[in-house]
């Protein structure tokens, strides 16, 4: 009797044990947000899509741990004198909306800086150039008809208009541009609209089609998904591009070709602005 009592308080305590395991791991941002809190400790959320370009930053920073969340690892410590959560997304709107979301809510993020390579439209910018977004739009929203594809809500028929764009914190797409030009030169450094969506732009047609409707001058496949959530959480955020290529007909080659040097570059250009803050 007395052997079987003692056997049935093991077994309560291994479930409770496990009860509450499972809680801390289900409230772990929670968690590190209220710690955050406690310690009045602010973060600057760096999001790449690529490992090339998100390498450097994390190389750079004194890490301090890593979590994982959803396959995703968020690396937490500080860089130029910042203290940053660090993450791949992987590539396309919908991974990078998702670790947008998940570092909003595990961590007291203060601004969102997004840092990679891209393509671009319009005769304005040349491989190796950089973009400062100031306007967000996701340029593959819409309804495919008879007519081909219109940029629309839903089933609505409604264009979206000025409600599918999205804007940076003006005072941190100036310091990104003023970073910028400090790191690459006046000549090298552009602000405007990036059109993004799920699709590798290496057509000039479509690529002259997104500087026409949307003014765009650079093309990629995270910077509105990251615009859009930012948004909603009223969380400053800018995203900075290097161009790997022109989005024509020679986009893999060129984007091959310049895709690393690109990518170190917006990296140095996130480094400045930290240093600058
Ligand atoms: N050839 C690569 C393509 C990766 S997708 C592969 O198959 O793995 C391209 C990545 O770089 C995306 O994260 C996107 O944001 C950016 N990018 C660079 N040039 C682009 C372009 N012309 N069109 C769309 N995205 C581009």
């Amino acid at each position: 009797m007395k052997r079987k009592d003692s056997k049935m308080k093991r077994i309560i305590a291994l479930l409770l044990i496990a009860a509450v395991s499972s809680m801390l791991c289900a409230c772990g941002g929670r968690m590190q947000k209220a710690r955050d809190a406690m310690e009045d400790k602010e973060y600057i959320g760096l999001i790449s899509a690529m490992d090339n370009e998100i390498d450097m930053l994390i190389d750079e920073a004194d890490i301090d741990h890593v979590d994982t969340i959803g396959g995703v690892e968020y690396h937490v410590g500080t860089l130029c004198g910042q203290n940053v959560v660090i993450a791949k997304s992987g590539i396309g709107m919908v991974l990078s909306a998702s670790v947008a979301t998940t570092l909003l809510n595990g961590h007291k993020v203060s601004k969102v800086i997004f840092t990679g390579i891209a393509g671009g439209t319009g005769d304005k910018t040349k491989v190796l150039d950089e973009v400062i977004g100031d306007r967000y739009v996701e340029h593959d929203y819409g309804t495919v008809t008879d007519e081909g594809f219109k940029w629309t809500y839903g089933n609505t028929g409604e264009e979206v208009g000025d409600k599918g764009y999205f804007y940076s914190d003006p005072e941190l797409a100036d310091l990104a541009y003023e970073s910028a030009v400090d790191v690459v030169g006046k000549d090298n450094v552009h602000r405007g609209t990036i059109a993004s969506g799920n699709q590798f732009i290496t057509s000039g047609d479509y690529a002259d089609r997104l500087e026409q409707d949307f003014e765009a001058i650079a093309c990629e496949m995270e910077g509105a998904a990251i615009a859009e959530v930012c948004t909603q959480y009223k969380t400053p955020f800018v995203v900075i591009r290097a161009m790997s290529d022109k989005a024509d007909g020679k986009a893999h080659e060129s984007f091959d070709n310049f895709g690393d040097t690109a990518a170190d570059n917006s990296s140095r250009i996130v480094m400045e602005m930290l240093n600058n803050m």
